[in-house]
């Protein structure tokens, strides 16, 4: 597996794909890969005849005082994985690739963006739309794949490809969780053994929302006051948000319907996790 570092390269690699008549698979991630990843390699790796895992640690997604510096990072591991799932090239580059000095372009899904996790983390969005459209720019991937780990952030891709009339489709795969539930993270590797039992509030939260929606209650308040209760039990977890939203505005519902995107957010110590469900 090459790895390759510029984005002239990756334009190429992607140029010289398409010329063979290859179908081009991208698998966007910011590394410390895991099993959730390596589902979204190998679901890209079956549908297309070449396909790229990007490893970029985006700065513009994070916010001053998150965990950009520290993030994992691990590199070799990575491309190891990348390589045993079936990708064919990994393309990491520099900062400095991707924001040339004096960068001043941003791509911004106005309202969407600045809804669920983006309340919390104003402009996250506004980098996670801006890297991906220079991947979606650069390869002209026919799909990329996406999980649905980050529910909020496939809405606003899937707005951003629909307002900018991008070419490449948006593949979303399901979460993959540990055994016990808890939805696979790079941002795991942070908590303590105890913070790690406490985060399964978010599965359970999830689960009991699901439960609901199974025994016919759709109310979204009588959803989210069962989540609420939740995390009432776990002292030790700030909640951010318990929504329940349309899937493609992110705005509230008042009756949750097939399709209606249950999600969560929540502080286990200084860890911020991430969790959701698609309602039946
Ligand atoms: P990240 O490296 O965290 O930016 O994630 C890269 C991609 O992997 C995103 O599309 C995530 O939604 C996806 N992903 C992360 N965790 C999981 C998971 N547990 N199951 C499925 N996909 C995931």
């Amino acid at each position: 597996m090459e790895i390759l570092r510029t984005v002239d390269e990756l334009r190429a690699w992607s140029r010289a794909a398409h010329k063979s008549d290859k179908t081009v698979g991208l698998v966007p991630t910011m590394g410390a890969l895991h099993q959730g990843h390596a589902s979204l390699i190998r679901a890209a790796a079956a549908s297309c005849g070449a396909t790229a895992v990007t490893v970029f640690v985006n700065p513009t997604q994070f916010g001053p005082n998150e965990d950009f510096a520290r993030y994992p990072r691990t590199f070799d591991a990575d491309c190891t994985l990348a390589q045993a799932q079936g990708a064919d090239v990994t393309f990491a580059p520099a900062v400095d690739e991707i924001y040339p000095e004096g960068a001043a372009t941003f791509v911004e899904v106005e309202d969407i963006g600045d809804r669920l996790d983006g309340v919390s983390r104003p402009k996250h969005f506004r980098g996670v739309s801006t890297v991906v459209a220079k991947l979606f720019i650069a390869t002209e991937a026919d799909l990329a794949f996406f999980g649905q780990k980050d529910a909020a952030q496939v809405a606003i891709l899937r707005r951003m490809t629909t307002d900018l009339r991008l070419a490449t489709k948006i593949v979303v795969c399901p979460i993959v969780r540990e055994p016990d539930g808890l939805a696979l993270s790079s941002r795991n590797v942070y908590l303590t053994s105890s913070q790690r039992i406490q985060a399964l509030a978010l599965c359970r939260a999830i689960g009991v929302a699901e439960s609901l929606v199974g025994h016919g209650q759709r109310t979204a308040a009588i959803l989210m006051e069962a989540a609420h209760a939740v995390f009432g039990a776990e002292p030790a977890i700030r909640v951010d948000y318990i929504s329940v939203v349309d899937w493609s505005t992110l705005l509230p519902v008042e009756t949750a319907a097939p399709g209606t995107l249950f999600a969560v957010a929540a502080w286990v110590g200084n860890t911020r996790l991430i969790d959701n469900t698609i309602l039946s």
